[in-house]
């Protein structure tokens, strides 16, 4: 909490009363329905300054009085309750063979989740830009159709996205040097919100750090399973980025030297030998499919009833996947570990493998108290946190200033 830095330099007053409107949003986030008294009590701040960051909150739509009192001596008190419901911020994520899309309010409620089939592979980058525009363009519609403003579009991208939504490299969509942002900004006709462009493993663990079973853990590590692998990494509470934004491409330590060559032209990398393209063309039955999910439904049918050759190739994925978790633990040290994407529903049958491997391979005592699990938000997160990058900016100062005339919220339907 920065109330104002006295002596040194003047505070800047825009920016103090910024922090301190994030510092009250924040509070009741975690602790609603609270009164402004509570506020006042537990931040720190003068019950004057929060009578008046409360007021303007509340202007912003952003918090609401309910009608309950605190149970206390004394005169009652209006309780504070997070409103949020007229803004959305809405994530997509564009995979080899499926797009996603969610919208989620300010205070967590998810008000859509949509997949479509998307044949990645055989999509140049200008046709995937009109599949993403499209997709987007119609949660927009939806969103604004219910009355609510949109905060951001947060597009995740399975490959390295560097600054200005540039797709570096994706190679398991064929793409190298894809201006995607801007691309999309054009597409969507320059939108009044912003759109951004992130590695989807990233978007995942600002997810998993948000709102998955393990939210709040301060060193946490997502590892997604789809065609590639991928990790985002959040360090001491923050997402761990890089120089460039390129972190966290574990999928492509080479594990195997002699191994099939990957989409990033390289030979025996691990998503090359244990993702799950890989494990569809070991044990599939058809040919290079282009939608994996119901590939993925057959073997874990085909591994329930104990086919052999299925639960030995989920073994061996488990045990490349523990390797590059020991890795990740003697690198980073994470606390937890989620496995996210398609070894979510593969999980039962890799992840002994996996923690053995672990523990194996990791020099700390215990893993260095590393856990691994399944991630419970299944295949929507990185689109879930595509909305909680935006989400978490807003909780971080960035407070949107409604464009509508307000109440009622619904008044303005059908008019946009
Ligand atoms: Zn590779």
């Amino acid at each position: 909490m920065i109330t104002s830095q006295a002596g040194q330099q003047p505070a800047d007053f825009t920016d103090v009363r910024a922090t301190n409107l994030a510092v009250v949003l924040r509070y009741i986030r975690a602790n609603a329905p609270c009164s402004r008294a509570t506020i006042a009590a537990s931040t720190g701040l003068n019950k004057a300054t929060v009578s008046s960051l409360v007021a303007e909150l509340i202007d912003r739509r952003l918090l609401r009085e309910t009608g309950l009192t605190e149970n206390r001596i004394g005169r009652p008190a209006t309780m504070l309750v997070l409103d949020g419901a007229a803004y959305a911020a809405i994530g997509l994520e564009v995979n080899t063979d499926h797009l996603t899309v969610v919208a989620i309010d300010l205070a967590g409620e998810r008000l859509l989740s949509w997949r479509r089939a998307f044949a990645g592979r055989r999509s140049s980058p200008a046709r995937a830009v009109t599949a993403v525009a499209a997709l987007a363009r119609r949660a927009v519609t939806k969103v604004l159709a219910e009355g609510r403003e949109v905060l951001g579009l947060t597009v995740g991208v399975a490959g390295l996205v560097g600054a200005g939504g540039v797709v570096r490299l994706a190679p398991n969509l064929g793409w190298r040097d894809v201006k995607l942002r801007d691309a999309l900004v054009q597409a969507l006709d320059e939108p009044d919100y912003p759109v951004e462009v992130e590695n989807e493993a990233n978007l995942a663990a600002r997810a998993e750090f948000r709102y998955g079973a393990d939210a709040g853990v301060a060193n946490l590590v997502y590892l997604n399973g789809q065609a590639g692998v991928g990790a985002g990494i959040i360090a001491d509470g923050q997402l761990l980025r890089g120089g460039l934004g390129y972190s966290g491409e574990i999928g492509h330590v080479r594990v195997q030297p002699d191994g099939p060559v990957c989409g990033c032209g390289r030979r025996g990398c691990l998503e090359a030998v244990a993702g799950i393209r890989a494990l569809v063309a070991r044990v599939g039955t058809g040919p290079d499919p282009e939608d994996l999910e119901p590939e993925v439904e057959d073997i874990v049918r085909r591994a329930r009833s104990h086919e052999p050759v299925v639960v030995t190739a989920l073994r061996e994925v488990g045990e490349y996947l523990g390797h590059a978790v020991a890795l990740l633990s003697n690198v980073v040290n994470p606390q937890v570990v989620v496995l996210g994407g398609y070894f979510v529903p593969l999980g039962p049958w890799l992840m002994s493998a996996a923690e053995s491997g672990l523990r194996a391979g990791s020099v700390a005592p215990d893993a260095g108290g590393c856990r691994l699990t399944a991630s419970a938000l299944g295949q929507v997160a990185a689109a879930i946190g595509g909305a909680a990058s935006i989400l978490d900016a807003v909780d971080a100062g960035t407070l949107p200033v409604p464009t509508r005339t307000r109440p009622p919220v619904r008044a303005s339907i059908g008019t946009s």
